[in-house]
């Protein structure tokens, strides 16, 4: 996807004020980095946002916290002193149109539950801004059509929060698919489990799409298809062809209502490669594996925000020093994608692909654990 031209650019966003036209396109510096790194607004200032973006927007060098959009104003405000952006950075959800006329923003970080992703991220590409979305990038692949087509309307780019692709054990992963030393990662396996014990929007279907799953099965998703994709290349349309499914036995009813509390599933690849995965709000687990005829690595633990740790058959690998932030190589990369006009590497399509397979593990669970066929 090309960025619009600046003279497109105005007549698609012609409806709307002058100020479209200046949608913040980067100055270009002369020495790598743009003269000013591009500027993020955080949409949703829970958990995720203060523990770990706000920080990595210190360390990022290609883009830097600019503004917010948060349903406390007074809230927004306390941000916009501690980060040292101006009070007019500061928006709410209903006010997010009037960022078409905010020059200092560039993207849009879309942090809030996962239903209210949809109206977040397209409300962003209508006000012209380039969009990161958390994942799960919504709560079914018909939102995921509806943001991707708001975006490709829009001419901004869209990238799902995938921070693993960018953290160097992952990248081990992908090497080793690549390059085959074990042979093809063909047998899979993986969990990724933490314990929720009052009610959050992460319990409620409405607000969370569904269960552990959502939230934290799809790491294990991702991992599978980042090992079973032989190239290496990370496909964003790489998937499996079925899934099998069964919900376990809830022990705390009262708390998962009309979400799972744990699920198995088993990922069945056209090329041979298959996996077997849970993940659970009730019980603790992180870790993945996988393994080739000649060999095998090991993550234990697999998904956190720092301390992966790997071993494989053929001892520790060389791996470089873990980054300080997961997030910040995610933004920068991010960033370096639209000043460079380049595809990022997991994109919208990548985050739709990723529901398409949930939606298949929910369908097998519904009927039984019944081969369900995965159609991205
Ligand atoms: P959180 O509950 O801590 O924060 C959610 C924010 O959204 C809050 O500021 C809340 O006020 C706001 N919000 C707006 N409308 C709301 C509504 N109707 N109900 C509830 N809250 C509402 O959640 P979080 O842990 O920051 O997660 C936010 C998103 O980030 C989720 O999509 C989650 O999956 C994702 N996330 C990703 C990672 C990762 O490693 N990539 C880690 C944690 C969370």
């Amino acid at each position: 996807m090309n960025p619009l031209p600046l003279a497109t650019r105005r007549s698609f966003l012609g409806g709307l004020t002058a100020g479209a036209a200046t949608l913040g396109w980067p100055a270009r510096g002369t020495a790598g980095e743009p003269e000013r790194p591009l500027g993020v607004a955080l949409c949703g200032l829970g958990n995720y946002s203060r523990g770990q973006l706000a920080p990595a927007l210190r360390l990022t060098r290609a883009c830097a916290l600019r503004g917010v959009i948060t349903g406390n104003r007074d809230k927004g405000l306390a941000w916009a002193r501690e980060f040292g952006f101006p009070e007019r950075n500061v928006y709410a959800y209903a006010t997010m149109a009037r960022l078409v006329d905010n020059p200092d923003i560039d993207i849009v970080y879309v942090v809030t539950p996962n239903a209210l992703h949809p109206e977040h991220v397209i409300a962003a590409a209508w006000a012209g801004k380039h969009v990161i979305c958390e994942k799960p990038m919504a709560n079914t692949a018909a939102d995921c059509n509806a943001m991707l087509a708001a975006c490709r309307a829009a001419r901004v780019r869209l990238s799902i929060g995938y921070r693993l692709h960018f953290e160097p054990h992952h990248r081990e992963l992908r090497r080793l698919a690549r390059e085959g030393d074990f042979g093809p990662l063909r047998r899979l396996s993986g969990g990724l489990a933490f314990t929720i014990n009052r009610r959050v929007w992460r319990v409620e279907k409405a607000l969370a799409g569904g269960g552990p799953l959502m939230d934290i099965g799809i790491y294990c998703v991702q991992a599978a298809c980042l090992a079973a994709d032989a190239d290496g290349a990370a496909h964003a349309t790489f998937a499996p062809v079925a899934v099998r499914a069964r919900e376990h036995p809830k022990r705390r009813a009262d708390l998962f209502r009309d979400v799972e509390e744990g699920i198995t599933w088993a990922m069945e690849f056209a090329n041979g490669a298959s996996g077997e995965f849970s993940t659970s709000y009730n019980g603790g687990e992180d870790r993945f594996r996988a393994e080739g005829e000649r060999g095998w690595i090991e993550f234990a633990p697999a998904f956190s925000y720092g301390g992966i740790q790997i071993r494989t058959s053929a001892g520790a690998p060389r791996i470089g020093a873990a980054p300080e932030s997961q997030q910040a190589l995610q933004m920068d990369d991010f960033a370096r994608c639209v000043r460079e006009g380049r595809e990022s590497p997991v994109p919208g399509e990548m985050g739709r692909r990723d529901l398409v397979i949930l939606e298949a593990i929910y369908r097998s669970a519904a009927a039984g654990g019944a081969r369900a066929e995965v159609k991205v």
